[in-house]
């Protein structure tokens, strides 16, 4: 997608925060930090929202998670905690409508979310 904010940071057209990059995935600092960490954690391929994901992505979504579960080990906060968020289309808030698991950590998280 060429007009897609995300897939211009997997191809490096805009500058991001890399932390984690693999063949699959690509994670980076949110530039609007709403925790002392956030991390977004995205598909290289691009997929626009959950409604978008079909059986045959499903490998892709569960190492989303397996992801997550590395870059929290590497940030140190495994122990402590996090907080994974998917928003799905503008009522849930999302904005980049390329799929990306928010990755929040370093403060008390409270609930429900606004
Ligand atoms: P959403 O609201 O779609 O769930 O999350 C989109 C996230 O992307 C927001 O937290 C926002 O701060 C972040 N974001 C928007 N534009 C950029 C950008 O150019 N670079 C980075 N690193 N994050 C961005
Ligand atoms: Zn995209």
């Amino acid at each position: 997608m060429t007009d897609c904010l995300f897939c211009k940071i997997r191809e490096r057209e805009i500058p991001a925060d890399i932390v984690f990059e693999d063949d699959d995935v690509l994670a980076f600092n949110d530039v609007n930090s709403q925790a002392p960490i956030h991390i977004l954690i995205i598909p290289k391929q691009h997929i626009s929202t959950v409604n978008d994901v079909d059986t045959g992505d499903e490998p892709i979504m569960g190492k989303l998670f397996s992801v997550a579960k590395t870059i929290a080990n590497q940030q140190g906060i495994s122990e402590d905690g996090y907080r994974l968020v998917v928003n799905c289309n503008e009522k849930a808030g999302q904005t980049v409508f390329h799929i990306h698991m928010h990755l929040l950590a370093g403060r008390a998280m409270t609930w429900p979310p606004g």
